[in-house]
């Protein structure tokens, strides 16, 4: 390994989720409704239907192209991509390859992996349509016609990633992307985000940005998770570096290989003499349209914050740490959860707090999304204040908290249920201090004794006393004052 180093490409299709229609057809884009419920003729290639382009898609696919700093072109149109399977019922898919200008070409985004920035070069963005679903039973196969025509971005990077942590710490910033810039929710689960990873060795001193130097281009198809793509990359590096070392690398074809999730390896399909030819030609049915300098600033302009820039402010505004910062920017719901719950009012390192730790903590462990959570910003806001105003002591909110999220009950309701009242009235926690003090002279020895800190144990036995009740920081004070006297 130390000899060679790795060249990774992908191939990202993402579905654009955020629009009310597909991007040919007035069909609701929304798949993942009853099957084959959001279908117009023209998803089906009934005769004489023509497509029309929804704009709102060509808008999202502008806005993608201008965060990834793409060149966005002059005038758009479609071309025709040209095979025949059974999800596919024109025969066609409608894309956009190179030579028509696609939304977006030569551009590159910034990411982090391991807390080191990277780059990688954009080759090009560009709009098509989904094909169908197909599920293959034993008693026949059946198709869902609700995905055909589904708005589709491809994004293809040049081969600048180099290990398969990058190109996980890629996609996920791709992800976040499209979810903060409300294109898509971008969720692999749902099929919304699809792979093709593209491997190949090269030896270490050669210079890497004349592809010349370029090892053999090895491609994987169809990956379909964040998981499997590190794994279809690091099988595929052994297995080439193996080929390496028993001298018949060389001799490998050029190659489409498929990802098997199953036996985690990757299967070879076909060499580059079967590539497969897509007949080409400009989309007859959609003429070109100029994509206007004032439309473009427009999109610029209603480019949603994305998860970077909530970070800086997170961290700026609020005085939360980077760590903090990132793990609530991490997915967009929790950033958002955490901005409605200070919009409420809470303060924002008490939210971070609760976020970061408590809440992710008890979600983690019960396998839930944020959006599963019975907890609302509404619950977590009235929390912290109940805490600020002493209504409950800390140790108390915690046990609130947890009911909240089981029950998504109110935190008020629940405190009044079970009887929670802080103790802050002075004479009241005087008189359990002095039966501590009156119950534990041979403490009060000790303490008189230099074990200063025999306090803190003091302190515990009036919480306990009071079943967490008193206010700590109260007993404390009263606590010190009292076995002075003593
Ligand atoms: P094709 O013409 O076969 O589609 P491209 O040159 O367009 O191939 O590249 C497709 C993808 O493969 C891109 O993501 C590109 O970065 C990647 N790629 C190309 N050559 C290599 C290589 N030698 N090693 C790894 N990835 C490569
Ligand atoms: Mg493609």
């Amino acid at each position: 390994m130390n000899n060679y180093k790795v060249l990774i490409g992908l191939e990202m299709h993402c579905e654009i989720s955020e629009t009310n229609s597909k991007v040919f057809s007035a069909a609701a884009n929304n798949y993942s409704d009853i099957p084959n419920s959001n279908v117009r003729p023209i998803d089906m290639a009934f005769p004489g239907i023509l497509p029309v382009v929804n704009k709102e898609a060509v808008r999202k696919a502008l806005m993608a192209s201008i965060i990834l700093n793409c060149k966005q072109p002059e005038y758009i149109y479609f071309e025709r991509k040209n095979y025949y399977y059974p999800d596919l019922p024109k025969g066609f898919q409608i894309t956009q390859e190179t030579k028509p200008a696609p939304v977006g070409i030569y551009g590159h985004l910034d990411y982090e992996c391991d807390g080191e920035m990277k780059t990688v070069r954009i080759n090009n963005l560009h709009l098509e349509e989904d094909a169908a679903a197909t599920e293959h039973l034993p008693s026949g196969s059946l198709i869902n016609y609700n995905r055909a025509g589904v708005p589709l971005l491809e994004l293809v990077t040049e081969p600048d990633i180099h290990s398969a942590d990058e190109a996980v710490a890629f996609l996920e910033t791709m992800r976040s992307i499209y979810q903060y810039a409300g294109i898509s929710e971008a969720d692999s689960k749902k099929g919304q985000i699809r792979c093709d990873v593209n491997v190949s060795i090269m030896d270490k001193d050669k210079d890497e940005t004349n592809p010349d130097n370029w090892g053999i281009k090895v491609e994987i198809k169809n990956v379909n998770s964040f998981g499997g793509v590190r794994d279809a990359i690091n099988y595929e590096i052994k297995r080439q570096l193996e080929l390496k070392e028993d001298g018949k690398y060389d001799e490998m074809p050029q190659q489409t290989r498929r990802w098997d999730e199953e036996s985690g390896t990757t299967i070879f399909m076909r060499g580059k003499v079967d590539a497969i030819d897509y007949k080409y030609f400009t989309e007859p049915n959609i003429p070109k349209y100029k994509v206007k300098k004032e439309w473009l600033l427009e999109i610029e302009k209603d480019i949603p914050r994305l998860a970077h820039e909530r970070k800086e402010e997170y961290i700026n505004n609020y005085g939360i740490s980077s760590y903090d910062a990132g793990v609530l920017v991490k997915e967009k719901a929790i950033s958002d959860f955490f901005e409605e719950t200070i919009k409420l009012g809470a303060d924002a390192k008490s939210a971070s707090n609760w976020i970061t730790t408590n809440l992710l903590g008890a979600l983690n462990k019960a396998e839930l999304t944020i959006s599963q959570a019975k907890m609302t910003p509404n619950h977590l806001a009235e929390l912290i204040k109940m805490v600020k105003d002493k209504e409950i002591s800390s140790q108390q909110a915690k046990g609130v908290f947890t009911e909240s999220l089981n029950t998504g009950k109110s935190p008020k309701e629940i405190a009044s249920e079970k009887g929670l009242k802080q103790i802050t009235d002075d004479k009241e926690i005087e008189k359990v201090v002095g039966e501590v003090l009156d119950e534990n002279p041979n403490v009060i020895e000790q303490y008189k004794n230099g074990k200063t800190n025999m306090v803190n144990y003091l302190v515990g036995q009036v919480m306990k006393k009071t079943g967490g009740k008193a206010n700590p920081g109260l007993a404390r004070d009263i606590m010190a004052k009292e076995i002075e006297k003593r």
